[in-house]
């Protein structure tokens, strides 16, 4: 292993979503709504994608009093854990009011927007991310899957009961394996249609049912750019509310060389040199190209392999 010197990338840059500050305190979820009244509870107001800021920014308050909450939320709290010993809630609001809440001088924008603008301090962005990820949950998930009654929430949010036969269904988080795969000094990056023009990334998919990372590492790169792989090395982790999955970031070593591209999942796929992976972190490549920003687990995987972490 070789660590390369890279001055030009400054510090390593902070992830986004991970480093919660709170104590999830899963023994007061049964009795939270108690903890609604504390004066010093504070609610964080999601709506769908949508994040609700206040104050004048350029770092923006992300946190409400119960009062302000309740005149702009709507349904149960759902509650995620103590900041200090002060109770943190997450409460929606309907998507449909962002303009009448921009109207009241509130700043409403999409979590993602929020995260690479630095719009709040990174110490929100995992309670932000847990609330949504539930709400998330909760609104794709408000009949039993067993019997297709309604189900009710319990637990503050943490839990589905079902009435009718009983079942209790606890919020999910979908495993996806996000990966670098590199054969010496090139590593392998895609591009799926949707991305920004000039933005390529590390591969990524959801583990299927039976299989091991490291096996999902290796179907996906095989499935997606017609790659075989040997050695796989986890790295991180990320929580990536969008909607509920972990990214779990691996580096991988390339057995084979000629890549060929599924079109279901990629516009393109290609080899980078360790140097030119370089300046597209740094944004400084000649031809605009570069790679999602450091909130994002991929940044720090092509990072890894251009400094020759584990390369
Ligand atoms: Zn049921």
């Amino acid at each position: 292993m070789s660590v390369l010197s890279r001055p030009e990338l400054g510090a390593w840059p902070a992830l986004g979503y991970v480093g919660s500050p709170l104590d999830r305190a899963a023994h007061l979820r049964s009795n939270a709504g108690e903890r609604i009244a504390d004066p010093e509870a504070r609610f964080y107001l999601l709506g769908g994608e949508l994040v609700a800021l206040k104050g004048e920014g350029p770092v923006f308050d992300p946190l409400f009093s119960r009062a302000e909450a309740q005149a702009q939320g709507r349904g149960e709290p759902l509650f995620l854990g103590l900041d200090a010993g002060a109770p943190r809630f997450a409460l929606s609001f309907d998507p449909g009011l962002r303009e009448e809440l921009e109207g009241q001088g509130l700043k409403v924008t999409d979590l993602r927007s929020v995260a690479v603008g630095g719009l709040v301090l990174p110490r929100h962005l995992p309670p932000i991310a847990c609330g949504k990820a539930l709400f998330g949950w909760h609104g794709r998930h408000g009949f039993c899957a067993n019997c297709g009654s309604a189900s009710r929430i319990v637990d503050a949010g943490w839990r589905r009961d079902c009435p009718s036969c009983g079942a209790q269904h606890f919020p999910r988080t979908d495993p996806v394996v996000i990966m670098l795969t590199a054969a010496g000094d090139r590593c392998l990056m895609g591009r799926q249609p949707h991305f920004a023009p000039g933005m390529w990334s590390c591969l990524a998919g959801f583990v299927e049912p039976g299989e091991t990372i490291e096996e999902a590492v290796r179907r996906e790169t095989l499935e997606e750019a017609g790659l075989t792989t040997g050695r796989v090395t986890y790295r991180s982790c990320q929580p990536w509310p969008f909607p509920m999955s972990l990214m779990i970031g691996c580096l991988a070593e390339a057995t084979s060389r000629d890549i060929v591209i599924d079109r279901n999942e990629l516009e393109d796929a290609r080899w980078f040199h360790r140097d030119e992976a370089a300046l597209m972190l740094a944004r400084t490549h000649p031809d605009g190209l570069f790679v999602p920003p450091p909130v994002a687990i991929a940044h720090h995987l092509i990072r890894a392999f251009v400094e020759g972490i584990n390369a």
